[in-house]
Protein backbone atom coordinates (compact mmCIF):
# COMPACT_ATOMS: atom_id res chain seq x y z
CA UNK A 1 0.00 0.00 0.00
CA UNK A 2 1.23 3.88 -0.65
CA UNK A 3 3.27 5.10 2.52
CA UNK A 4 2.30 8.07 4.10
CA UNK A 5 3.43 11.24 2.05
CA UNK A 6 5.28 12.56 5.35
CA UNK A 7 7.24 9.42 4.29
CA UNK A 8 8.15 9.73 0.99
CA UNK A 9 4.82 8.30 -0.69
CA UNK A 10 2.54 9.71 -3.33
CA UNK A 11 -0.02 12.44 -1.60
CA UNK A 12 -3.66 10.97 -2.02
CA UNK A 13 -4.97 15.03 -2.75
CA UNK A 14 -3.68 17.06 -5.12
CA UNK A 15 -6.52 19.64 -4.99
CA UNK A 16 -4.97 23.52 -5.22
CA UNK A 17 -7.70 25.15 -2.86
CA UNK A 18 -9.42 28.27 -3.38
CA UNK A 19 -7.79 31.66 -2.51
CA UNK A 20 -9.69 33.93 -0.48
CA UNK A 21 -11.35 36.89 -0.77
CA UNK A 22 -13.05 35.74 -4.15
CA UNK A 23 -14.55 38.46 -6.16
CA UNK A 24 -15.13 39.03 -10.03
CA UNK A 25 -16.11 41.88 -12.42
CA UNK A 26 -19.18 42.77 -10.05
CA UNK A 27 -16.44 44.05 -7.37
CA UNK A 28 -14.67 45.77 -9.75
CA UNK A 29 -17.77 47.17 -11.62
CA UNK A 30 -19.52 48.68 -7.98
CA UNK A 31 -16.02 49.72 -6.85
CA UNK A 32 -15.27 51.77 -10.10
CA UNK A 33 -19.17 53.26 -10.11
CA UNK A 34 -18.81 54.39 -6.41
CA UNK A 35 -15.49 55.84 -7.23
CA UNK A 36 -16.86 57.90 -9.88
CA UNK A 37 -20.34 58.61 -8.33
CA UNK A 38 -18.10 60.72 -6.17
CA UNK A 39 -20.38 59.71 -2.99
CA UNK A 40 -17.72 58.08 -0.99
CA UNK A 41 -19.17 58.04 2.53
CA UNK A 42 -22.14 56.48 4.30
CA UNK A 43 -24.63 56.63 2.21
CA UNK A 44 -27.41 54.48 -0.19
CA UNK A 45 -24.70 51.56 -0.41
CA UNK A 46 -24.49 51.13 2.87
CA UNK A 47 -28.02 51.58 3.71
CA UNK A 48 -28.96 49.01 0.74
CA UNK A 49 -26.31 46.66 2.62
CA UNK A 50 -27.94 47.16 6.43
CA UNK A 51 -31.54 46.11 4.68
CA UNK A 52 -29.83 43.58 2.60
CA UNK A 53 -27.98 41.62 5.25
CA UNK A 54 -30.41 41.86 7.87
CA UNK A 55 -33.48 40.36 5.67
CA UNK A 56 -31.29 38.06 5.01
CA UNK A 57 -30.51 36.60 8.89
CA UNK A 58 -34.46 37.39 9.24
CA UNK A 59 -33.72 40.68 11.01
CA UNK A 60 -35.61 43.99 11.19
CA UNK A 61 -32.88 46.43 11.36
CA UNK A 62 -29.20 46.25 10.75
CA UNK A 63 -26.55 48.92 11.60
CA UNK A 64 -23.21 49.01 9.99
CA UNK A 65 -19.78 49.39 12.27
CA UNK A 66 -15.97 49.71 11.68
CA UNK A 67 -15.66 46.22 12.56
CA UNK A 68 -16.67 42.81 14.59
CA UNK A 69 -15.04 44.42 17.74
CA UNK A 70 -16.87 47.66 17.10
CA UNK A 71 -19.87 45.86 16.52
CA UNK A 72 -19.68 44.15 19.79
CA UNK A 73 -18.66 47.01 22.12
CA UNK A 74 -21.43 49.51 20.66
CA UNK A 75 -23.85 46.22 20.86
CA UNK A 76 -23.10 46.43 24.64
CA UNK A 77 -23.52 50.17 25.29
CA UNK A 78 -26.64 50.39 23.14
CA UNK A 79 -27.82 47.57 25.68
CA UNK A 80 -26.43 49.75 28.79
CA UNK A 81 -24.01 47.00 30.04
CA UNK A 82 -21.16 48.83 31.55
CA UNK A 83 -19.05 49.51 34.91
CA UNK A 84 -19.36 46.80 37.32
CA UNK A 85 -22.00 44.48 34.83
CA UNK A 86 -20.80 41.00 34.45
CA UNK A 87 -21.29 39.89 30.83
CA UNK A 88 -20.96 35.86 30.75
CA UNK A 89 -18.90 34.52 27.83
CA UNK A 90 -17.19 31.30 26.25
CA UNK A 91 -13.29 30.74 26.55
CA UNK A 92 -13.44 29.32 22.93
CA UNK A 93 -13.30 32.17 20.75
CA UNK A 94 -11.68 35.22 19.76
CA UNK A 95 -10.55 37.52 22.07
CA UNK A 96 -13.01 40.42 20.78
CA UNK A 97 -15.74 38.58 22.27
CA UNK A 98 -14.20 39.23 26.21
CA UNK A 99 -12.28 42.35 25.02
CA UNK A 100 -15.56 44.15 24.41
CA UNK A 101 -16.73 43.61 27.54
CA UNK A 102 -13.76 44.63 29.05
CA UNK A 103 -13.96 48.16 26.98
CA UNK A 104 -17.47 49.04 28.50
CA UNK A 105 -15.82 48.89 31.79
CA UNK A 106 -17.60 45.49 32.56
CA UNK A 107 -16.26 42.36 33.50
CA UNK A 108 -15.75 39.42 31.28
CA UNK A 109 -17.22 36.07 33.27
CA UNK A 110 -16.06 32.58 31.54
CA UNK A 111 -19.09 29.86 31.05
CA UNK A 112 -17.69 26.70 29.33
CA UNK A 113 -18.12 25.34 26.14
CA UNK A 114 -19.75 21.87 25.24
CA UNK A 115 -17.15 18.79 24.01
CA UNK A 116 -19.83 18.01 20.97
CA UNK A 117 -20.62 21.78 19.81
CA UNK A 118 -17.84 23.98 20.97
CA UNK A 119 -20.29 26.42 21.71
CA UNK A 120 -21.33 28.08 25.26
CA UNK A 121 -22.36 25.27 27.68
CA UNK A 122 -25.66 26.66 29.44
CA UNK A 123 -25.21 24.59 32.46
CA UNK A 124 -22.17 26.36 33.13
CA UNK A 125 -24.00 29.88 32.07
CA UNK A 126 -26.31 29.28 35.00
CA UNK A 127 -23.58 28.40 37.39
CA UNK A 128 -21.98 31.40 36.51
CA UNK A 129 -24.68 33.81 36.70
CA UNK A 130 -24.53 36.01 39.92
CA UNK A 131 -26.43 39.14 40.91
CA UNK A 132 -24.09 41.04 38.87
CA UNK A 133 -24.89 39.43 35.59
CA UNK A 134 -26.44 41.64 33.13
CA UNK A 135 -25.72 39.83 29.99
CA UNK A 136 -24.78 36.70 28.03
CA UNK A 137 -22.70 36.59 24.46
CA UNK A 138 -23.29 32.73 23.03
CA UNK A 139 -20.32 32.55 20.26
CA UNK A 140 -21.96 31.05 17.11
CA UNK A 141 -18.49 28.52 16.73
CA UNK A 142 -17.27 28.24 13.25
CA UNK A 143 -21.33 28.96 12.29
CA UNK A 144 -22.25 25.90 14.28
CA UNK A 145 -25.45 27.89 16.26
CA UNK A 146 -25.31 27.72 20.55
CA UNK A 147 -28.02 26.59 22.04
CA UNK A 148 -30.82 29.28 21.64
CA UNK A 149 -33.62 27.77 23.13
CA UNK A 150 -32.13 27.19 26.50
CA UNK A 151 -29.76 30.32 26.20
CA UNK A 152 -33.07 32.70 25.18
CA UNK A 153 -35.24 30.74 28.30
CA UNK A 154 -32.35 30.98 30.81
CA UNK A 155 -31.75 35.02 29.97
CA UNK A 156 -35.85 35.48 30.70
CA UNK A 157 -35.80 34.01 33.64
CA UNK A 158 -32.71 36.15 35.23
CA UNK A 159 -33.45 39.08 33.05
CA UNK A 160 -30.20 39.01 31.08
CA UNK A 161 -29.74 40.27 27.51
CA UNK A 162 -28.07 38.12 24.96
CA UNK A 163 -25.64 39.70 21.89
CA UNK A 164 -24.96 37.27 19.59
CA UNK A 165 -21.52 36.76 18.87
CA UNK A 166 -22.20 35.99 15.15
CA UNK A 167 -18.65 37.02 13.58
CA UNK A 168 -18.68 33.05 12.35
CA UNK A 169 -21.92 32.56 11.16
CA UNK A 170 -23.46 34.64 7.86
CA UNK A 171 -25.98 32.70 6.91
CA UNK A 172 -26.38 30.25 9.62
CA UNK A 173 -30.31 29.46 11.08
CA UNK A 174 -31.80 27.82 13.95
CA UNK A 175 -35.40 26.61 13.41
CA UNK A 176 -35.61 28.56 10.03
CA UNK A 177 -34.39 32.35 11.71
CA UNK A 178 -31.18 33.43 11.22
CA UNK A 179 -28.49 34.01 13.57
CA UNK A 180 -28.24 37.82 15.21
CA UNK A 181 -31.69 38.58 16.13
CA UNK A 182 -32.63 35.79 17.69
CA UNK A 183 -31.17 37.26 21.04
CA UNK A 184 -31.55 40.93 21.49
CA UNK A 185 -29.09 41.71 19.11
CA UNK A 186 -26.30 40.06 17.33
CA UNK A 187 -22.99 40.61 15.59
CA UNK A 188 -20.95 39.97 11.89
CA UNK A 189 -17.47 40.91 11.17
CA UNK A 190 -16.29 41.42 7.75
CA UNK A 191 -12.61 41.58 8.11
CA UNK A 192 -10.66 40.01 5.87
CA UNK A 193 -10.86 36.33 6.20
CA UNK A 194 -14.54 35.94 6.73
CA UNK A 195 -17.05 34.57 4.51
CA UNK A 196 -17.94 37.83 3.16
CA UNK A 197 -15.51 40.89 3.58
CA UNK A 198 -14.96 44.12 2.46
CA UNK A 199 -11.13 44.11 4.46
CA UNK A 200 -12.59 45.37 7.38
CA UNK A 201 -16.34 46.14 8.75
CA UNK A 202 -18.85 44.84 10.79
CA UNK A 203 -22.65 44.78 11.10
CA UNK A 204 -25.60 45.14 14.44
CA UNK A 205 -28.78 43.55 13.68
CA UNK A 206 -31.61 43.56 16.05
CA UNK A 207 -35.80 43.29 15.98
CA UNK A 208 -35.52 45.85 18.10
CA UNK A 209 -35.89 49.42 16.79
CA UNK A 210 -35.02 51.22 20.34
CA UNK A 211 -31.55 49.13 20.56
CA UNK A 212 -31.30 49.83 16.85
CA UNK A 213 -31.70 53.68 17.42
CA UNK A 214 -28.98 53.32 20.42
CA UNK A 215 -26.49 51.32 18.12
CA UNK A 216 -27.07 53.53 15.49
CA UNK A 217 -25.61 56.42 17.56
CA UNK A 218 -23.18 55.02 18.88
CA UNK A 219 -21.73 54.07 16.30
CA UNK A 220 -22.25 57.71 14.58
CA UNK A 221 -21.08 60.14 17.55
CA UNK A 222 -23.75 60.25 19.49
CA UNK A 223 -26.37 61.97 16.68
CA UNK A 224 -29.97 60.89 16.97
CA UNK A 225 -31.92 60.78 14.24
CA UNK A 226 -34.68 63.13 15.37
CA UNK A 227 -31.52 65.60 16.46
CA UNK A 228 -29.87 68.28 14.42
CA UNK A 229 -26.25 67.42 13.08
CA UNK A 230 -24.40 68.94 15.52
CA UNK A 231 -26.09 68.02 18.32
CA UNK A 232 -25.00 64.87 20.40
CA UNK A 233 -26.60 63.03 22.50
CA UNK A 234 -24.16 60.14 23.80
CA UNK A 235 -20.76 59.57 24.11
CA UNK A 236 -20.19 57.59 20.89
CA UNK A 237 -17.50 57.21 18.31
CA UNK A 238 -17.21 57.24 14.53
CA UNK A 239 -17.84 53.77 13.54
CA UNK A 240 -19.04 54.02 10.19
CA UNK A 241 -18.42 51.84 7.26
CA UNK A 242 -17.55 53.56 3.52
CA UNK A 243 -19.63 53.15 0.08
CA UNK A 244 -16.60 51.51 -0.94
CA UNK A 245 -17.02 48.98 1.82
CA UNK A 246 -20.30 47.99 1.39
CA UNK A 247 -20.40 48.18 -2.45
CA UNK A 248 -17.91 44.76 -1.59
CA UNK A 249 -20.15 43.69 0.49
CA UNK A 250 -23.44 44.16 -1.19
CA UNK A 251 -21.30 41.80 -3.95
CA UNK A 252 -19.55 39.34 -1.61
CA UNK A 253 -23.34 38.51 0.11
CA UNK A 254 -25.31 38.24 -3.45
CA UNK A 255 -22.79 35.14 -3.88
CA UNK A 256 -23.25 33.68 0.00
CA UNK A 257 -26.41 31.73 -0.22
CA UNK A 258 -24.60 29.54 -3.06
CA UNK A 259 -21.17 29.15 -1.46
CA UNK A 260 -23.27 28.13 1.58
CA UNK A 261 -25.28 25.52 -0.29
CA UNK A 262 -21.59 24.02 -1.70
CA UNK A 263 -19.88 24.72 2.16
CA UNK A 264 -22.85 22.64 3.41
CA UNK A 265 -22.71 19.68 0.66
CA UNK A 266 -19.19 19.49 1.17
CA UNK A 267 -19.40 19.34 5.32
CA UNK A 268 -21.50 17.15 4.89
CA UNK A 269 -19.29 14.74 3.40
CA UNK A 270 -16.70 14.85 5.78
CA UNK A 271 -19.30 14.46 8.59
CA UNK A 272 -20.22 11.18 6.91
CA UNK A 273 -16.28 10.09 6.74
CA UNK A 274 -14.60 11.22 9.68
CA UNK A 275 -17.87 9.92 11.71
CA UNK A 276 -16.52 6.54 10.74
CA UNK A 277 -12.61 7.15 11.56
CA UNK A 278 -11.99 5.98 15.20
CA UNK A 279 -10.14 8.24 17.38
CA UNK A 280 -11.84 11.45 15.66
CA UNK A 281 -14.91 13.03 16.92
CA UNK A 282 -16.72 15.39 14.96
CA UNK A 283 -19.30 18.02 15.88
CA UNK A 284 -22.92 16.58 17.34
CA UNK A 285 -25.70 16.93 14.69
CA UNK A 286 -28.30 19.51 15.96
CA UNK A 287 -31.55 19.53 13.33
CA UNK A 288 -32.20 22.63 15.24
CA UNK A 289 -29.52 24.20 13.00
CA UNK A 290 -31.44 24.55 9.63
CA UNK A 291 -28.72 26.26 7.97
CA UNK A 292 -25.13 26.09 8.37
CA UNK A 293 -22.93 28.86 7.65
CA UNK A 294 -19.34 27.14 8.33
CA UNK A 295 -16.57 29.59 8.45
CA UNK A 296 -14.60 26.37 9.66
CA UNK A 297 -15.04 22.43 9.78
CA UNK A 298 -14.05 21.41 13.59
CA UNK A 299 -12.83 18.06 14.43
CA UNK A 300 -11.44 16.36 17.53
CA UNK A 301 -8.55 14.51 17.66
CA UNK A 302 -9.32 11.48 20.57
CA UNK A 303 -4.95 11.68 21.10
CA UNK A 304 -4.94 8.99 24.15
CA UNK A 305 -6.37 6.54 21.22
CA UNK A 306 -4.52 7.74 18.40
CA UNK A 307 -1.39 7.59 20.24
CA UNK A 308 0.07 10.24 18.15
CA UNK A 309 0.69 14.22 18.47
CA UNK A 310 -1.71 16.56 17.13
CA UNK A 311 0.54 18.15 15.24
CA UNK A 312 2.13 15.13 13.52
CA UNK A 313 -1.38 14.39 12.27
CA UNK A 314 -1.26 17.44 11.04
CA UNK A 315 1.68 17.50 9.21
CA UNK A 316 1.00 14.43 7.48
CA UNK A 317 -2.23 15.46 6.36
CA UNK A 318 -0.30 18.35 4.97
CA UNK A 319 2.16 15.99 3.02
CA UNK A 320 -0.91 14.63 1.80
CA UNK A 321 -2.23 17.69 0.49
CA UNK A 322 -5.16 18.51 3.20
CA UNK A 323 -4.81 21.73 4.94
CA UNK A 324 -6.11 22.30 8.64
CA UNK A 325 -5.12 24.34 11.65
CA UNK A 326 -4.75 24.27 15.12
CA UNK A 327 -7.30 27.48 15.61
CA UNK A 328 -7.80 28.75 19.09
CA UNK A 329 -4.74 27.42 20.82
CA UNK A 330 -5.25 28.62 24.50
CA UNK A 331 -8.99 29.65 26.47
CA UNK A 332 -8.92 33.61 26.34
CA UNK A 333 -8.16 33.60 29.97
CA UNK A 334 -5.22 32.05 29.24
CA UNK A 335 -3.60 35.52 27.44
CA UNK A 336 -1.80 38.02 29.32
CA UNK A 337 -4.48 40.52 28.99
CA UNK A 338 -6.17 38.41 31.74
CA UNK A 339 -3.34 36.87 33.33
CA UNK A 340 -1.56 39.96 34.03
CA UNK A 341 -4.25 41.97 34.49
CA UNK A 342 -2.92 44.62 36.98
CA UNK A 343 -1.39 46.25 34.49
CA UNK A 344 -4.74 46.23 31.59
CA UNK A 345 -8.59 45.14 31.71
CA UNK A 346 -10.89 45.83 34.51
CA UNK A 347 -8.12 47.16 36.27
CA UNK A 348 -8.51 50.28 34.63
CA UNK A 349 -12.26 50.53 34.79
CA UNK A 350 -13.53 53.69 36.71
CA UNK A 351 -13.64 54.73 40.48
CA UNK A 352 -17.84 53.94 40.00
CA UNK A 353 -17.03 49.92 39.41
CA UNK A 354 -17.39 48.03 42.10
CA UNK A 355 -14.05 46.34 40.79
CA UNK A 356 -11.84 49.36 40.51
CA UNK A 357 -8.85 48.60 42.33
CA UNK A 358 -10.08 44.93 42.79
CA UNK A 359 -9.90 43.48 39.73
CA UNK A 360 -11.15 39.80 39.67
CA UNK A 361 -8.48 36.94 39.67
CA UNK A 362 -8.64 35.23 36.24
CA UNK A 363 -5.51 32.86 37.44
CA UNK A 364 -8.33 30.79 39.21
CA UNK A 365 -10.51 30.76 36.13
CA UNK A 366 -10.52 27.26 34.70
CA UNK A 367 -12.75 25.76 31.72
CA UNK A 368 -11.79 22.33 31.53
CA UNK A 369 -13.56 21.70 28.69
CA UNK A 370 -12.22 23.91 26.56
CA UNK A 371 -8.42 23.59 28.56
CA UNK A 372 -8.88 20.07 26.29
CA UNK A 373 -10.50 21.55 23.06
CA UNK A 374 -7.54 23.77 22.80
CA UNK A 375 -4.98 20.66 23.11
CA UNK A 376 -7.08 17.94 20.34
CA UNK A 377 -9.36 20.33 17.85
CA UNK A 378 -8.63 20.84 14.17
CA UNK A 379 -10.32 22.95 11.88
CA UNK A 380 -10.87 22.78 8.08
CA UNK A 381 -11.32 26.08 7.25
CA UNK A 382 -14.54 27.49 5.07
CA UNK A 383 -12.19 28.65 1.82
CA UNK A 384 -11.50 24.20 1.71
CA UNK A 385 -15.19 23.48 1.93
CA UNK A 386 -15.74 25.68 -1.22
CA UNK A 387 -14.38 23.32 -3.49
CA UNK A 388 -16.09 20.73 -6.34
CA UNK A 389 -17.20 17.61 -4.63
CA UNK A 390 -14.40 15.65 -6.19
CA UNK A 391 -12.19 17.69 -4.39
CA UNK A 392 -13.42 16.64 -1.04
CA UNK A 393 -13.99 12.85 -2.20
CA UNK A 394 -9.85 13.36 -2.53
CA UNK A 395 -9.65 15.22 0.95
CA UNK A 396 -11.63 12.28 2.50
CA UNK A 397 -9.46 9.73 0.96
CA UNK A 398 -6.39 11.75 2.69
CA UNK A 399 -8.18 11.20 5.73
CA UNK A 400 -8.50 8.15 5.19
CA UNK A 401 -5.29 7.08 4.60
CA UNK A 402 -2.93 9.33 7.31
CA UNK A 403 -6.02 7.68 9.60
CA UNK A 404 -5.39 3.64 8.34
CA UNK A 405 -1.09 4.20 8.39
CA UNK A 406 -0.68 5.62 11.92
CA UNK A 407 1.81 3.30 13.12
CA UNK A 408 4.17 5.26 10.55
CA UNK A 409 3.54 8.47 12.70
CA UNK A 410 4.20 6.77 15.96
C1 LIG B 1 -13.54 37.98 13.72
C2 LIG B 1 -14.24 37.84 15.01
C3 LIG B 1 -14.61 38.95 15.80
C4 LIG B 1 -14.19 40.34 15.53
O1 LIG B 1 -14.27 40.78 14.27
P1 LIG B 1 -13.27 41.89 13.68
O2 LIG B 1 -14.06 42.39 12.52
O3 LIG B 1 -12.02 41.20 13.31
O4 LIG B 1 -13.08 42.94 14.72
C5 LIG B 1 -15.36 38.72 16.93
N1 LIG B 1 -15.69 37.49 17.32
C6 LIG B 1 -15.32 36.40 16.62
C7 LIG B 1 -15.75 35.07 17.11
C8 LIG B 1 -14.57 36.55 15.46
O5 LIG B 1 -14.16 35.47 14.78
Amino acid sequence: MNALALNGGNPACTVSWPSWPQWDDTERTALLSVLESGKWWYGDRVCQFEQEFAAFQSARFGVTTTSGTTALEAALLALGVGAGDEVIVPPYTFLATASAVLRVNAIPVFADVEPDTLCIDPDDVIRKITPATKAIIPVHLGGYVADMDRLVDIAGKHRLFIVEDACHSWGSQWKGKGTGAIGDCGVFSFQASKNISSAEGGIILTDNEDIADRCRSYTNCGRSKHGDWYEHFLLGSNLRLTEFQAALVCCQLARLPRQTEIREHNAALIDAALANIPGIHIMKHDPRITRHGYHFYPFRLDLDTLAVPRLRIMDALKAEGVPTMIGYDRPLYANPLFQEQKQSGPASCPVSCPFHGNPPDYRSVSCPVCEQAVQDTLWIFHTVLLTPENDIRSLISAFEKVFSHLHELR
